[in-house]
């Protein structure tokens, strides 16, 4: 493993494929769901199934797979009574990706999710710091090749501390956000919208958001777990706002607690279509995010 050949793909203008849903493809191979973490007890409850759906993406030619740890922040497992066992499913689920790569003998490199997940805005900034530290120390010493920030429904000062938090690290970042439409405004925002019940959450202009992030922030930006349709906007937005790597990992469907349900009316060819525009927009790094399972992170490799 390691980011090498990554790294000579994106200087050579060439496509980096990531992985797709984690949860949603554990489901379908029977792993249950936490009412708490979600599929984040499943590296250590189902640890074959975690391993299966890593090495299902690195069948379908994922360059990047990503660790099994979005769920498992040590701010969430705290709240949830599950302090002790941080260390353990953090370390379990980079264990999991390394040796599926391992088996694999292909060359894929591990991403660590880092995530805000659990990080109630009422606790305060100060309050988060501890815990992003902590999992970014885990993961990073236990051997990914690269953190991934998914600061993605996180409000802009959240993400900033995210990016100071990883600034101490000296294996690469990739940092990723989400964006939503305000439907008054109809301005493309820093924000998010899970369910269909509720509103969407709206922070500040994705524009403001992208040139604030990038003062601080020199890997890859990537826009996730957004849906399709605000995509391809956001990546223009990045693009003229940020010099460095775009990317982008889009969600489909929405989250119904503790299920992620997905659309099953979009076909491979049309997220290969969607996905075929934002490369020729200049993201360079693809893949998807909830409800993106194998099936449609296979056709992307034709793009390579
Ligand atoms: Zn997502």
């Amino acid at each position: 493993m390691s980011y090498k050949f990554i790294k000579d793909k994106l200087d050579n203008n060439k496509l980096v494929i990531l992985d797709g849903a984690m949860g949603s493809e554990l489901e379908k191979k029977g792993a249950q769901m936490d009412k708490n973490l979600w599929c984040g007890t499943c590296s250590v409850e189902f640890p074959e199934l975690v391993k299966e759906v890593h090495q299902d993406y690195i069948e379908a030619g994922s360059d990047v797979i990503t660790t099994n740890t979005y769920a498992c922040t040590p701010i969430s497992m705290k709240n949830y009574g599950m302090e002790s066992s941080i260390k353990e499913f953090n370390k379990k689920s980079v264990q999991l990706g390394k040796k599926a790569i391992e088996d694999s003998k292909k060359k894929v490199a591990l991403a660590g999710s880092v995530s805000a997940s659990g990080s109630f805005y009422k606790l305060g900034l100060k309050a988060m710091i501890p815990g992003f530290n902590e999992q970014i120390k885990i993961l990073t010493e236990e051997g990914v090749d690269l953190i991934i920030l998914e600061a993605m429904s996180s409000q802009a000062d959240i993400v900033q501390t995210m990016i100071e938090c990883s600034a101490k690290v000296n294996i690469p970042v990739w940092l990723s956000i989400s964006c939503v439409i305000d439907k008054k405004t109809n301005n493309l925002m820093l924000g998010y919208n899970d369910t269909v019940d509720e509103p969407p959450e709206v922070y500040e202009d994705l524009e403001k958001s992208i040139k604030r992030f990038s003062t601080i922030h020199k890997g890859p930006i990537l826009i996730a777990h957004s849906d399709i349709d605000v995509t391809g906007k956001a990546i223009n937005v990045a693009k003229n706002n940020y010099n460095g790597t775009i990317g982008a990992y889009p969600n489909i469907g929405f989250y119904e607690k503790p299920h992620w349900k997905s659309d099953d009316n979009l076909s491979p060819k049309d997220y290969l279509n969607e996905v075929k525009s934002w490369v020729q927009n200049g993201s360079q790094i693809v893949g998807g995010c909830c409800g993106v399972g194998v099936n449609l992170i296979k056709p992307l490799s034709i793009l390579k």
